[in-house]
């Protein structure tokens, strides 16, 4: 089963309890109006297969306090998101928190399909007119559900108002370079830190700067 993906990081400190395994998908439909993320907006980039994946993250199994699946959109995959959720159920029973920008009941016939694998699941688009004020949502309008016993009892004490100590990222750098941000941004981070940059001497660009020279549209409105 193939499955695009945009990275896989452990570990990812910043989305859920733990030191968590990151898995985020490539591609994604909704295209939110404010999204930080358009790296993962397009189609048909970085094919592997689950099993592929499955290697690259046994051997963390060990080690990791949970699983965070995000994108890009899982639920655009959604075959190659139930053999995924299947495969890492039958290896560990660490818990699985998945990001989606679809509403809850658009995706309910998937989730049920997949049910017994995904512990807690955010839903709904981003909402750049939203409030910002909960913890592990980057806007007040998604719902965070508990769908497993282990989803209420690891993500009840995320339904909660965020922290100042929620609002950290965890950085990495790859090969090339580049700097890649994991954690739920606030509004306006990514300009406050190119200004922070520049004043040292270095220019920013960010995947939004990147959407905007490669004349997409953005301001098509999430279902
Ligand atoms: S669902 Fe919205 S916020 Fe998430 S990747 Fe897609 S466009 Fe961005």
């Amino acid at each position: 089963m193939m499955l695009y993906l945009s990275r896989i990081h452990f570990p990812v400190t910043t989305l859920g309890p733990g030191r968590r395994i990151g898995i985020w998908f490539q591609g994604c439909s909704i295209r939110c109006k404010g999204c930080v993320s358009a790296d993962t907006w397009g189609t048909g980039k970085g094919g592997v297969s689950v099993d592929e994946i499955m290697d690259v993250i046994s051997p963390w199994l060990q080690e990791a306090e949970g699983i965070t699946i995000s994108g890009g959109e899982p639920f655009d995959q959604p075959e190659a998101l139930i053999h995924l959720l299947a495969q890492i159920r039958s290896t560990t029973s660490i818990d699985i928190l998945v990001y989606s920008g679809h509403p809850f009941e658009k995706i309910a016939l998937t989730l049920e399909k997949c049910q017994g694998t995904i512990d807690a699941l955010i839903s709904d688009p981003y909402d750049e007119n939203a409030a910002q004020t909960l913890a592990l949502r980057g806007s007040d309008n998604q719902r965070l559900h508990f769908l497993t016993p282990l989803g209420e009892t690891r993500f009840r004490p995320f339904e909660r108002a965020l922290k100042s100590s929620d609002k950290t990222f965890d950085i990495m750098f790859d090969e090339a370079g580049t700097i890649w941000l994991a954690g739920v941004p606030r509004r306006d981070d990514m300009r406050r830190l190119k200004i922070i940059l520049a004043k040292e001497g270095h220019l920013a660009v960010t995947t939004q700067d990147e959407r905007s020279t490669r004349g997409k549209t953005y301001d098509t409105p999430c279902p």
